[in-house]
């Protein structure tokens, strides 16, 4: 039995996007659990799909004794601040020296974190760690899919282990796996071999998907090279392209004996993937038109607002498609969740079934769009507080400010959910929270890009993903680099950054 400290920090850098995540919205969450200090962090993961939650259960069952440091997460925006960074990484590190002696470390951490004077937020962070335990003590860390995986945290950490599907339903396996790396490690008294490839193209988030080609295959891939050797374990993160510096970018690694030349084999496989990584985009005006014809209550066509997804740094406001779906007059549609606290709370005050004018949303400052005013009904309002249900965030407890169901008076087939509190468009309690049944639609408009198709696409007659003004652009070569390493390939078969 070993004495283990637990800590998380995680944040997804969209370096491009309008509003940095300053220490309020690590304590709002944004869907996860506010910050957590000290032992309440147990109870506050526990039972959900998150990895630090698979990881407890795991090490516990090992039989080892665990010391919580400090635990938090915040939806994806521009960079983390200075303020935010010191105070939670102070109080981790703080806690974890005030546990010492410990045996092992185990941190559940994004891997893409920008920080406002540090580019590699958990390169940082691992290093403050090891410089507390010692070089001798392992230190595991889980890593979102979206890591952006750099040198100073493989050299850091003594093992790293990213999801394996996107949308991400096995956080908690994750951290569970983990926790059995870390196990290894303690048992064996001494570091795995280890190998690391970063590979020189960025893709899209939404090609990223594990349910579709390549990343089906090349996850299928990952698990054959695994069984086949029976004691390495291999990761690879197709990055998140919107995190302006050095290293940003996919990458693959592993530990074990003969993990170099896995790792290596893993390498040719994405390489070889590149012209695969292909996006389908459509227009909104396209999108809404198709999915008019096709989708059917009982059966809706589903439409992803990627470029505004708050689950890659956008602020969920835009209204481009809203507009579409207004101008078009569809039927049966509703768009979920415009993120715009200051007209949540309007309807709030004005009350059920009262009819007024509204300016939603476009208020991020995001080229190319603007709020859209109109007359809309205050069909129901909520709380914002309820369980999700669906395969991704299974168990999340939401706490999303005031939220209020509308109904344009230009176009009543048309219906918006507004949430005051940022967080991803992927789960159907969202919207059954407001009294909707989202497969009684026939269109389902989503600011999300990717983690909505967890409980999203089984309802789908069809998914369409689409372009419209955001600032988590689809095709990274859009995005103006400064910062990025010479000759990565700024979309798959794209032109190299010179
Ligand atoms: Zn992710």
């Amino acid at each position: 039995m070993a004495r283990i400290a637990i800590g998380g920090f995680q944040h997804e850098t969209n370096t491009f996007a309008p509003s940095r995540a300053d220490y309020a919205a690590f304590e709002a969450g944004g869907g996860w659990p506010g910050v957590q200090y000290g032992e309440p962090l147990f109870g506050a993961v526990e039972g959900a799909n998150i990895p630090a939650a698979g990881a407890i259960r795991a090490l516990r069952a090992m039989g080892h004794s665990l010391v919580a440091t400090a635990w938090a997460a915040a939806s994806p925006s521009a960079q983390v601040t200075d303020d935010a960074y010191a105070r939670i990484s102070g109080e981790l590190l703080s806690r974890l020296k005030g546990a010492a002696p410990v045996d092992g470390v185990y941190l559940d951490l994004h891997g893409a974190m920008v920080v406002e004077s540090h580019d590699d937020g958990e390169g940082e962070l691992l290093r403050r760690v090891r410089e507390v335990v010692g070089p001798r003590v392992p230190i595991v860390a889980s890593l979102d899919l979206h890591a952006n995986v750099t040198r100073a945290m493989v050299e850091r950490a003594d093992a790293l282990v990213a999801y394996r599907t996107y949308p991400h339903v096995d956080m908690a396996d994750t951290g569970a796996r983990a926790a059995r790396l870390l196990d290894q490690l303690l048992r064996g008294g001494q570091r795995l071999a280890a190998g690391f490839h970063q590979l020189d193209y960025l893709t899209g988030i939404p090609s990223q998907c594990s349910f579709i080609e390549p990343c089906r295959s090349i996850y299928r891939e990952l698990e054959a090279l695994e069984s086949r050797d029976g004691s390495i374990t291999l990761s690879f993160t197709p990055g998140f392209p919107m995190a302006d510096f050095a290293e940003c970018g996919m990458a693959v690694f592993g530990y074990g004996a003969n993990a170099k030349a896995a790792v290596e084999r893993l390498r040719g496989v994405v390489a070889d993937a590149e012209p695969h990584f292909a996006l389908e985009l459509h227009a909104a005006a396209d999108a809404v038109r198709r999915a008019r014809s096709r989708g059917a209550p009982g059966a809706p066509v589903v439409l992803a607002d990627t470029q505004d997804n708050p689950g890659a740094g956008g602020n969920g406001d835009t209204t481009g498609l809203l507009k579409s779906l207004i101008e078009q007059k569809a039927q049966d549609a509703v768009l979920g969740m415009l993120i715009d606290p200051a007209s949540a709370a309007r309807a709030h005050a004005a009350g059920l079934h009262s009819t007024l004018d509204f300016s939603l949303g476009g208020k991020s400052g995001i080229a190319g769009d603007a709020p859209l005013a109109g007359e809309f009904t205050v069909e129901r309002l909520g709380d914002g507080r309820f369980t999700c249900t669906g395969p991704m965030f299974k168990g999340f407890r939401m706490t999303l400010g005031n939220m209020a169901l509308l109904r344009s008076r230009a176009a009543p087939g048309v219906r918006v959910v507004l949430a005051s509190r940022k967080c991803q468009a992927a789960d159907q309690e969202m919207f059954r929270h407001l009294g909707v049944e989202p497969r009684a639609s026939r269109i389902v408009a989503l600011k999300s890009s990717v983690h909505f198709r967890a409980d999203f696409e089984p309802i789908a007659t069809e998914v369409l993903v689409v372009k419209s003004p955001g600032p988590a652009l689809a095709d990274p070569a859009e995005f103006k680099w400064t910062k990025l390493r010479k000759g990565v390939r700024l979309r798959p078969l794209g032109p190299a950054h010179a």
